[in-house]
This record gives structure tokens, C-alpha cells and sequence, in this order.
């Protein structure tokens, strides 16, 4: 039950007065529903209004605040033109404008003689000096309301800042003084206000250093967030029960068989990841274990592994690849091991033929079909199977993980393990904050032989240079990826550029370009991919949807233009489309100069190393966790307050902590174990209490 100190922050905006519907609505889209998620829009700029000169001193283009009397109205005499309100102080005239302006409105409120105090930016049009809609117009009964420093926050359309300044006030006033429920040696030790202190502070602020992440007050809060992260992640983990699940028991030894077929050795991780899928699939606790490995550091084998150990126990595995041409690829790749080792593979996806997907669904019923793989589609229909053991999911780096798990259904009277493949390394910060009970296997060094790709940066005045210089790649049949950016505001123009690109380098190699974009039909899309991976096309311009990892071994060479907008992760996983064969590959980035800041140093890293978790890290860096995973819709937490970019100190601080909370056993029983329950609850995260009860 929530503590009753916060029964009035947990209100819908609503039970407010003066929120009437159609603000309601705006309100809701731009921060939230209840009045607690006001307390974290917090402002992110300041305008200073202490200017106050007279009329004649003012300095132009100011912001100015003056207490001014009115002399005269001048509606407008059209529509379109401005209604002019006239006012005077001791040294001059000034003109107050509006467009599109309510007569009678602004005759209320600035009746001819009327006093008021006027605050906006004041400038000279045509000698005389005027304010255009000024922001404020006050009363000298309502002058207590004013402030000098306003906190300026980010809006939506239709909502003033004055609107959301209003009600953020009205939400302050209703902080109640909590008790606190941090360690007061820490809080002495960081100099930390107290909550309702804090939060006033961060929305009132004074000047801009005290807009900064490290302010103390704000520190406060991030602090306040992350302990209630922590915490709710500890209670959940100490509590957390395997579901579940059956043993499966490779009697066959299949997998066994499947090793002794391989034409290569495998890396120390594929070994190790192999060994701890086999067991977590003969435990009778679920398995849900991530592999996460860099892009070509062989994932598909480890999974295949998973696989054969599941048909070595008579139970069915099935694989789901996120495009149909994946699916192909993987089914391609492991078919001869199968076939050696006498264990039944199929493929099905939206594009098998009505004949055959009836065989199919029929044989996977009565089990005549050990592994089958195939696209999401493959989970969508009704598929059934005899007796699903294990599930693989290649996500690429897509996170789903949420909505993936939900194929428990397909089984009969338990749920399948699962295995998911990725090629984003989780930085170990986000590790640390996000999955506390998901088993992780990794791939950390590379198959023998492979040759590291060269990575080159160039200006893109050189690109007709670079047009001319992959012929000699193109005779000796090495295929090139020629990737287009895409940037988000302006696809048409993107597209347009990709286009422009793929006739420029047609005109030169007659007939041995194609082009894939996003906006492809997926099938025309799967067609252009098939004809350059088998076919006689020899360069590839794309947008970065080839991104969702091709294996196209011929291909050695790739150009990325404008290579300063990408992302790094994005980059690094788009060079992994070469280097796939024991030919040396390289990786042109182009870019326009002047670089900034952030994309010399992306473009660096990149030079630098390969290694994607040094990549991972120094993106987080560059970017911040949230961009990097798409965290709102991976379900991964997303932070309100707290940067884990910036605040990875405090987050370590707030996971000792949380540790030493459970451990001493103090929640909900110790003054500080009530308040904490508050902290839980002020930022939602009671769920994690209930495992406080079960335990
Ligand atoms: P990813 O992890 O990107 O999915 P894949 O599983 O597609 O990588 O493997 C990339 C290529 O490397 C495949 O052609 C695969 O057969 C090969 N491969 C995998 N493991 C090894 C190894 N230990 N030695 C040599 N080649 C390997
Ligand atoms: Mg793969």
C-alpha cells in the first residue's frame, strides 16, 4: 500500500483546479498523468527578467521588465494587422503589439489609465520602441507572482511556457517534507539538501550553473533514482525463482557429433558459451541466457550447438532470424552439418509455398522435424510442434527481449529455454541496471585467420578518386557495399542522394550496381540483397538497412559517406559487413570537414579498434545510454533524472547500497527501511516490494 505522505502527488492532473479538459490532454501528451511526473520535468534553461530600465534606456533586443501606465488603444483596423496598446513611464512612450489578438481581452486586462507591470523583449521598429506579445502582463495586485529568474522548460505545441511553469508550481507547493530516507553520514558527507529542498532548488533555478547535472540538489535526485533503481533490482534478484523449465539432456550425444564435423576449430568463448548452454538446457530450471558476441564472431555455430543438444534429447529447437534472407543464410549455413549428423532441419517463413508449409507444419507436429528455422512469422501462425525444447532468437541488435519471451505458448506443458542472439555488447553500466537476472554467455575474441579490417578516413572531395578506384577490386571479383546516410528529417532527400549515387556509379559499372533502400517493398528489398550476395551484382548502394547483418564473404570493401553522422555502434556494426573471408577487407569512411568534436573522436575510435565492447563503452560515453539500446522501447529502465553516462560513480555508490539494505534485512522494518519504502513508491518502483512480502 502506498505510504499516505503521498497520497496527493498521486493524484491525475485533473484534481487540480484550472485544469480543464483540453489542457489536460496537452499536458498528458507532453509529461504525464499523475502530478508526480511533473516533479521530474525539470527546466532546462533560464530567462533572466531583473533588466528593468526606464523606457528611454532600455538597450534593444533585451528582455525587459517595466511598470508601465496606458494611454491609449489601437485596435486593429484589419484582420492581420496588429492591435497596438500604448504606454508610458516617467521618460517616454512605448507600444505594447499583438497579433491576432482578443479585443476584448486585452481591454480587460489593460483598460486605458490601468497600471501594469510588462515583461518581453523590447525593440524599435520605425523610431518608436515596442513589445511584441509580451510574456507577461501583471497586475500590480499579482506582482508577488513574478519572478525575476524564470525557469524555462521544454514545451509542446499549443503549451506556453508560463502554462507548464504555473502548474509545476502549484505541483511544488504540494511536496510534503518527507523524512529522509538516505544514510544521514552519506547526505552529510555529499552536502545533499533534503528531498522537497532539492527539488525546488532544480526548478528554481537561480543562474545557469545551477541548470548543471552536478548541482548538488540535482545530484540529490539523481541519487534518489538510482538507489530506488538499485533497490528494486536487488529485492527482485534476491527473490528471484528460475521458472520453470525441463531438462534436456543431449543422450545422443549430438553435439558431440556436430563439433567433430566443423572445418574449423573454435575460439575459447564459442567453447566455454557452448559448454554453458549445454548446461543450463540439462538443468530443470528455465534457461534464458543472452549470447552476445561482436558481429562475424560466430554466434550461429554456438547456437547450433543449443540446437543439436535439443534434438540429442528427441525434443525440437527452432531458430527465428529477423529477415527472411537471414533466415535462408542460416538455414544454408548449417544444412550439410545436419544432414552429417542425421538430425532433420527445415525452413519456413512467410514465402514457403502452401504445399510445402502444409508438409512442414505437419511434420513438426509429429516431430519429423528436429530443428526448423524461420522468421517471426514463424511464431505468429499456428505453428505447433510436437515438443519444443529450445528457442533461439538471432535479435541482431534488436531488443524485443520483452515481447520474445512470450512464446512460452507454443509448448506443451512447459516453457521452452531460451537463447538470444546478439551483436550489441550491453556496456556493463547498463548491465549493472537492467539485467540482474538474465544469464549472459559471451564471445570475446575472434576466429582464427580472420584479417583485421583496414579503416580508413578520407574527406568526401575525394569521392570521384574512390569511384575509380574500386575497378581494380571489381575485376578481380570482389563485391563493395556503398553505404548513403539516412537522416531522419528529410528521407525523401536521403533517398534522392542514394539514388543519385547508384546512377552516377551505373553509368560507370554498367549493370553491376543495385540499390536498396528502406522504403523497398521487403521482397524487392530480399531480391536486390539475393543478387548481390549470388548474383552478378558487384556494388551495393544502400541506405543502412543493410545493417541487419548479410554475410556476403566476397564483399571487402565498403564506403560509407558522411560517415560523421552515424552513430558509432552503428558504424562499427556496419564495417562488419566486411571482412567476412581470408581476403583483406577495408572500410572507407567518408566525411565532410569540418568535423565536429564528437564525430573526430567516433571516427577515431573507429580507426582504433574493432573490439565492439571498447566501442560500446566509448558510445555510451558519446551518447548517453538512452539512444544506444533505444531504451524506451526495449524495456530496458530509463532514467527520469540520472545520466548513467555522467553518474556512473553514484550508480556503483547506489548499488553497494541497495546491497547493504537487503543484506541488513532493514525494509519496511528500521526508520530508514519505512522511508525507503517512500523512495520506492515516489518513483514507481513498489512492484519490486511485493517480493519483499514473499520473502
Ligand atoms: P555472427 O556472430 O556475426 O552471427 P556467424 O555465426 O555468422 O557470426 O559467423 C561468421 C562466419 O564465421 C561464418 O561463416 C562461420 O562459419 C565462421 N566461423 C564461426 N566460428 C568460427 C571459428 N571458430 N573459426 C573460423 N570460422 C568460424
Ligand atoms: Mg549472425
Amino acid at each position: 500500500m502506498r505510504p499516505k505522505i503521498l497520497d496527493k502527488l498521486f493524484k491525475p492532473i485533473e484534481t487540480t483546479k484550472g485544469i480543464g479538459p483540453r489542457l489536460k490532454v496537452k499536458l498528458k501528451y507532453l509529461i504525464g498523468e499523475n502530478i508526480v511526473d511533473y516533479l521530474w520535468h525539470l527546466p532546462n534553461n533560464i530567462i533572466d527578467r531583473s533588466y528593468r530600465p526606464t523606457i528611454i534606456s532600455a538597450e534593444n533586443n533585451r528582455i525587459v521588465t517595466m511598470d508601465l501606465t496606458v494611454t491609449k488603444h489601437n485596435p486593429s483596423r484589419r484582420r492581420g494587422l496588429p492591435y497596438k496598446i500604448t504606454c508610458i513611464d516617467e521618460t517616454g512612450e512605448l507600444d505594447l503589439i499583438w497579433f491576432n489578438a482578443r479585443r476584448q481581452y486585452l481591454e480587460d486586462i489593460l483598460p486605458v489609465g490601468s497600471n501594469a507591470t510588462i515583461s518581453g523583449k523590447i525593440e524599435t521598429y520605425k523610431k518608436r520602441k515596442q513589445i511584441i506579445h509580451p510574456q507577461h502582463v501583471i497586475k500590480s495586485q499579482k506582482l508577488n507572482d513574478f519572478q525575476d529568474i524564470e525557469p524555462v522548460y521544454r514545451l509542446t505545441q499549443g503549451l506556453s511556457n508560463k502554462v507548464i511553469r504555473n502548474y509545476i508550481k502549484k505541483v511544488l507547493d504540494t511536496v510534503p517534507d518527507f523524512p529522509e530516507w538516505h544514510d544521514q553520514e552519506l547526505i552529510n558527507r555529499m552536502k545533499w539538501p533534503e528531498f522537497s529542498k532539492s527539488i525546488k532548488d532544480c526548478h528554481n533555478p537561480q543562474n545557469l550553473d545551477d541548470l548543471d547535472h552536478q548541482n548538488i540538489s540535482k545530484q540529490r535526485l539523481v541519487y534518489d533514482e538510482l538507489l530506488a533503481n538499485q533497490l528494486s533490482l536487488a529485492l527482485i534478484s534476491k527473490n528471484f525463482e528460475a521458472p520453470k523449465g525441463i531438462e534436456i539432456i543431449d543422450k545422443n550425444q549430438l553435439v558431440r557429433k556436430l563439433l567433430n564435423n566443423l572445418s574449423f576449430e573454435l575460439t575459447n568463448s564459442q567453447k566455454i558459451s557452448i559448454e554453458e548452454i549445454s548446461n543450463d538446457l540439462s538443468k530443470s530450471d528455465r534457461m534464458i541466457r543472452l549470447l552476445q558476441g561482436d558481429v562475424g564472431s560466430g554466434k550461429t555455430i554456438v547456437a547450433l550447438a543449443g540446437l543439436f543438444h535439443t534434438a540429442g534429447s528427441l525434443k525440437q529447437g527452432a531458430m527465428m532470424a529477423p529477415t527472411e534472407l537471414l533466415a535462408r543464410q542460416h538455414y544454408e549455413g548449417i544444412r550439410d552439418l545436419c544432414l552429417k549428423s542425421n538430425v532433420s532441419v527445415n525452413i519456413l517463413t512467410g514465402k514457403t509455398k502452401q504445399k510445402d508449409r502444409e508438409i512442414i507444419l505437419k511434420d513438426l507436429k509429429e516431430g519429423k522435424i528436429d530443428i526448423i528455422i524461420g522468421t517471426h512469422a514463424l511464431f505468429q501462425e499456428k505453428v505447433l510442434f510436437n515438443d519444443l525444447g529450445l528457442v533461439v532468437i538471432d535479435e541482431q541488435h534488436r531488443f524485443g527481449v520483452h515481447q520474445r519471451l512470450s512464446l512460452t505458448s507454443k509448448s506443451k506443458d512447459y516453457p521452452p529455454d531460451i537463447l538470444i542472439m546478439s551483436a550489441t555488447p550491453i556496456p556493463r553500466t547498463l548491465e549493472l541496471t537492467a539485467f540482474g537476472s538474465m544469464q549472459v554467455s559471451r564471445l570475446l575474441d575472434k576466429p582464427k585467420g580472420r584479417k583485421p579490417i583496414k579503416t580508413i578516413a578520407k574527406p568526401i572531395n575525394k569521392i570521384s578518386e574512390v569511384i575509380d578506384s574500386i575497378e581494380r577490386l571489381i575485376n578481380v571479383g570482389e563485391k563493395i557495399y556503398w553505404v548513403c546516410p539516412l537522416i531522419e528529417e528529410s528521407e525523401k532527400i536521403d533517398l534522392a542522394a542514394a539514388e543519385d549515387r547508384f546512377h552516377q556509379l551505373n553509368k560507370i559499372y554498367k549493370d553491376k550496381v543495385s540499390l536498396v533502400h528502406g522504403k523497398m517493398k521487403i521482397e524487392d528489398r530480399e531480391k536486390v540483397m539475393n543478387d548481390f550476395k549470388y548474383g552478378s551484382k558487384m556494388i551495393l548502394v544502400a541506405t543502412t538497412v543493410i545493417e541487419v547483418g548479410i554475410d556476403v564473404p566476397d564483399a571487402t570493401f565498403m564506403v560509407i559517406e558522411h560517415s560523421e553522422r552515424f552513430g558509432l555502434s552503428q558504424l562499427h556494426q556496419l564495417r562488419g559487413r566486411v571482412g567476412r573471408s581470408d581476403k583483406l577487407s577495408s572500410c572507407l569512411l567518408l566525411y565532410k570537414s569540418p568535423l565536429g568534436e564528437n564525430a573526430k573522436k567516433r571516427l577515431e575510435t573507429l580507426r582504433n579498434t574493432d573490439d565492439g565492447f571498447i566501442i560500446a563503452e566509448e558510445d555510451l560515453i558519446l551518447r548517453g545510454a538512452g539512444e544506444i539500446l533505444g531504451v524506451k522501447q526495449s524495456g530496458l529502465p530509463y532514467f527520469k533524472i540520472a545520466n548513467l553516462n555522467i553518474d556512473r560513480e553514484l550508480l556503483e555508490l547506489a548499488k553497494n547500497d541497495a546491497n547493504f539494505i537487503i543484506d541488513s534485512n532493514i525494509l519496511g522494518k528500521t526508520e530508514r527501511g519505512k522511508n525507503l519504502e517512500i523512495l520506492l513508491h515516489l518513483f514507481n518502483k513498489e512492484e519490486a516490494l511485493k517480493y519483499l512480502e514473499a520473502g
